[in-house]
């Protein structure tokens, strides 16, 4: 999971309309949450051209040819509220509360949210058994890591030594380790047993982005044209999983990728405008 560009919205019109909508949900905080699923629902159809051009917008956002922003890894075909729209009805027609995920990433993930309590600073978990349904959540931080606002990459690593999986970051305040735990492990299952085939892919993208860094040092060296070069940039820009582009580019940085693969490491340093890309 990667930080998501900030500079894609749809046109105004459907932010005007989406405003509009949101302006429909009132009442109660039970009312309203009930509101919010229903006109939610009716609204989320292939015909409804405001709900198609957010997804049109969301696309842009997406890894590879618009793979799910949580795992980089399935089609994404569910406009998912990163805050869920029961809890938070507020948010249900706001577009910076969306994005554009996976069935298997979404369907587990469903309401389940936390906050870091104003009150006390403790996690709260905002789903049963650790709060009732359909109440209002109390004033806090999000728990949950958040692609549109935080860089993910802030908060784990991943291991490019083997496992391919996502650790914490070393030396890391607590927030951020529950912040991790809660995201990655707990509500996203980014490591779990049951999702394999995602640690298999991130070492499969793994091998692909080293492939492809590879035939750009030799086309290089061979003098091939400008544009033929910029293509092969462009081929490993619009890659599905580029969270493990963008490790590698970390652990070239941090020194930690010569124990990993020397070879790799030397075609950094032979190439670093890979570095930006
Ligand atoms: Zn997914």
């Amino acid at each position: 999971m990667i930080k998501l560009p900030n500079h894609i919205q749809p046109d105004q019109a459907v932010l005007d309309q989406l405003g509009d909508w949101q302006a429909e949900i009132t009442g109660t905080f039970a009312e309203q949450s009930t509101l919010a699923k229903k006109k939610f629902k009716s609204r989320n159809t292939k015909q409804n051209a405001t709900l198609r051009k957010v997804k049109d917008a969301l696309t842009q956002m997406c890894a590879g040819a618009r793979r799910c922003v949580y795992c980089e890894d399935s089609i994404a075909d569910e406009v998912e509220h990163i805050a869920p729209k029961d809890l938070y009805p507020e948010l249900t027609f706001v577009w910076e509360n969306y994005v554009y995920a996976c069935g298997n990433c979404n369907g587990p993930k469903n309401n389940k949210f936390a906050v870091f309590r104003r009150d006390n600073n403790t996690l709260q978990k905002l789903n049963p058994p650790d709060w009732p349904k359909e109440t209002q959540p109390p004033p806090g931080e999000p728990v949950l890591i958040n692609p549109r606002v935080d860089d993910p990459m802030k908060f784990a690593l991943l291991d490019l030594k083997g496992t391919f999986t996502f650790v914490q970051l070393p030396n890391t305040d607590n927030a951020v380790k529950q912040r991790f735990e809660y995201s990655f492990e707990e509500v996203l299952r980014l490591n779990h047993q049951e999702r394999e085939f995602l640690r298999e892919a991130r070492e499969e993208a793994f091998g692909d982005y080293k492939a492809r860094l590879v035939e750009y040092d030799k086309q290089k060296h061979r003098g091939v044209s400008r544009d033929k070069l910029d293509k092969l940039i462009a081929g490993i820009r619009k890659k599905n999983h580029p969270t493990v582009w963008r490790e590698m580019q970390r652990w070239q940085q941090e020194g930690w990728l010569a124990q990993v693969d020397t070879d790799l490491n030397q075609l950094f340093l032979d190439n670093p405008e890979a570095l930006t890309w």
